[in-house]
């Protein structure tokens, strides 16, 4: 075993964070421990968006005042409990995740109004959220993106497409993020709005789906003259980039902890395995290599735990921006979790590689963790730019 309680004991952590961690433990292993991959999808999410609301963990993802679990969004919190959603099943982890990032603007710089429109539902499970920044052209390169809001009375009229949208086509919101209408030539930072836009509103349609290698509700969005009001504009007009990379530092150590369950739960099916198999006379666990690989993968394990609840506790507890915490977090714990997935197929032989193997769905579920929320390369500008100081 992992030892995966003994963090716990880490000074990050109040008591309520202990008494939360087991908790969620208990409740993913027994409601969603290796539930098979579903035939369809966006019916699995939608179950499991209601499920997630009716066990009371979305409560997690909005303030008290708005029905949920604590005064301000906690981070520790919401890592905890993706963490152990993560070592049960990929699914449930991505529908909490997106529950959390497609509300996320609106908690840190909606208004009051907009709060009560939209985060009661979410943390009810009755409503689906998404976040869409990026385009076909404008991955990482946000200040690319072409999508287009137009000044139209109050509000905004809205024009473009957003493309890799988790959730796109299950969503019944999707917090938008567009550049102000050109000829208006802003400083840098201030060309960008914020927009929430309904699955009903006129103008939005889904015209494409796409398949990934871990099943997901993934697609491309496409807004036509679509009308937004003014009371849908997250924080105000201009402020676009600052609530996304708020959003993202919130919300990237907890794609950390993601990939820290998903490491565990394959450092379990490995110990499993090289403690009953034999080979040359001895079980594989006696052989000098795989306590070798066996150390490492645990050494990569702690130390993203570390930097995961480290970035948590930091703008939990300061308050503070913490971007380079944030970016450390995802880069080490994604890129190692890769690795110890990889170590236990290897100590698992073939039969890791066999469809139906957990860790061969460990392998799939990973790879995206390096990509979404800015890519690992992305993460490493992040954190060189702040430690030159040219962040
Ligand atoms: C499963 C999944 C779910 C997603 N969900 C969402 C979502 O809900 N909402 C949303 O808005 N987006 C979502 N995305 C999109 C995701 O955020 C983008 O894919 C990501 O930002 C990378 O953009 P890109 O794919 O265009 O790659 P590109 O930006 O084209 O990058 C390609 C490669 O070039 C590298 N690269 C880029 N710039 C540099 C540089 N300066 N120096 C060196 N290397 C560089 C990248 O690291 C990458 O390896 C999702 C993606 C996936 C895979």
């Amino acid at each position: 075993m992992t030892h995966e309680a003994d963090h716990l004991e880490w000074p990050f952590f109040e008591a309520g964070h202990r008494t939360l961690a087991l908790e969620i433990r208990r409740w993913a292993r027994a409601e969603l421990w290796d539930e098979s991959e579903p035939h369809d999808v966006d019916a699995a999410c939608r179950a499991l968006v209601r499920q997630l609301g009716a066990a009371g963990w979305l409560r997690h993802v909005v303030p008290a005042a708005y029905g949920g679990a604590s005064d301000a969004l906690d981070g520790r919190s919401l890592c905890l409990i993706r963490e152990s959603l993560a070592t049960s099943s990929g699914l449930a982890d991505f529908a909490f995740a997106m529950q959390g990032l497609g509300t996320g603007p609106i908690t840190l710089f909606g208004s009051d109004a907009m709060k009560r429109r939209y985060l009661p539902d979410v943390a009810a499970g009755r409503r689906i959220a998404a976040f869409a920044i990026s385009e076909r052209g404008a991955g990482s390169d946000v200040g690319a993106m072409e999508t287009v809001a137009r000044r139209d009375g109050e509000g905004f009229v809205l024009d473009g497409e957003k493309t890799w949208i988790s959730n796109a086509g299950i969503a019944d919101h999707y917090v938008v993020f567009a550049r102000l209408e050109a000829g208006k030539q802003r400083d840098g930072d201030r060309r960008y709005v914020a927009l929430v836009v309904d699955a009903d509103d006129a103008g939005i349609s889904v015209p494409e789906r796409i398949d990934v290698s871990a099943p997901h509700p993934l697609g491309t969005v496409r807004f036509e003259r679509c009308r937004v009001g003014a009371d849908r504009v997250v924080g105000e007009a201009g402020a676009g980039l600052r609530v996304a990379l708020a959003t993202l530092d919130l919300f990237r150590p907890t794609v950390g902890a993601a990939a820290l369950g998903l490491a565990r739960r394959a450092m379990d099916e490995a110990c499993a395995w090289v403690a009953g198999r034999e080979v040359f006379g001895k079980p594989l666990a006696d052989h000098q290599m795989t306590q070798a690989r066996l150390a490492e993968m645990a050494v990569r394990i702690d130390a993203s735990a570390l930097l995961v609840y480290r970035a948590a506790w930091t703008r939990d507890t300061t308050g503070r921006r913490t971007t380079r915490e944030a970016a450390m977090a995802k880069l080490h714990a994604t890129e190692s979790a890769q690795r110890v997935i990889d170590d236990a197929i290897q100590l698992l032989g073939a039969r890791g590689v066999q469809k139906g193997a957990v860790v061969e769905r460990l392998y799939r579920e990973i790879r995206a963790l390096r990509i979404y929320e800015g890519t690992s390369e992305i993460q490493k500008i992040v954190i060189a730019g702040t430690v030159t100081g040219r962040a």
